[in-house]
């Protein structure tokens, strides 16, 4: 038997239920000492008052309530990897199709490009007449050669490209917008797809 009152933390021990070497003593002490006793009495009323108490829950939508005002900084490159992830359809077919319009529609779009870089001289070549033109025009009267200035370089364009390039250009990409209207609409039926 130990020959002083129990500590505080001693009696939470004896509380807690504990077993062990260093108990038994404790236990021993409470025992014999009536001081000790009343005082590990006293504990226990409390601790029973305590396990009596009704046990508080959070509000099922209180995570969801509180993570509504937590702002989490996503990095770009994540943000843009999942926005990727939606785009892409869930369906093996679809992705194939998806695929499929994407390819041609860029194919399509390269070739207009190239087109049009070809042809870029042509516009060149039209802007530096018309500017040309333009100055001469100041020089010798602006009524008399704006219409000129402006009519002539087009007509020039025209001869030189020729309507049939021009309406060339012009059908690749309206073909290339269907197909990538096409694409975007079963883009669109896919997700919905998924979503519900
Ligand atoms: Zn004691």
């Amino acid at each position: 038997m130990q020959h002083r009152h129990l500590l505080p933390n001693e009696i939470d021990l004896l509380l807690d239920g504990e077993i062990g070497f260093n108990v038994t003593p404790l236990r021993t002490h409470a025992d014999d000492c009536p001081d000790c006793e009343a005082r590990l009495a006293r504990a226990r009323v409390i601790v029973a008052k305590l396990e009596q108490l009704p046990h508080f829950v959070p509000n099922a939508r209180f995570a969801d309530r509180v993570m509504q005002q937590v702002h989490i900084i996503e990095p770009w490159h994540v943000a843009a990897l999942d926005a990727a992830r939606r785009l892409v359809p869930q369906s093996r077919s679809m992705r194939v199709l998806m695929g499929a319009t994407a390819s041609v529609a860029a194919v399509l779009m390269s070739g207009s490009a190239v087109w049009l870089a070809f042809r870029a001289d042509i516009a060149m070549y039209a802007f530096h007449l018309a500017t040309d033109r333009a100055r001469g025009a100041l020089l010798t009267g602006i009524g008399h050669v704006v219409s000129n200035t402006f009519g002539q370089p087009a007509l020039d364009a025209m001869r030189t490209g020729g309507f049939a390039g021009i309406a060339m250009g012009a059908g690749a990409m309206l073909v290339a917008v269907g197909l990538a209207t096409f694409g975007f609409k079963s883009l669109a039926t896919a997700s919905r797809g998924t979503r519900e």
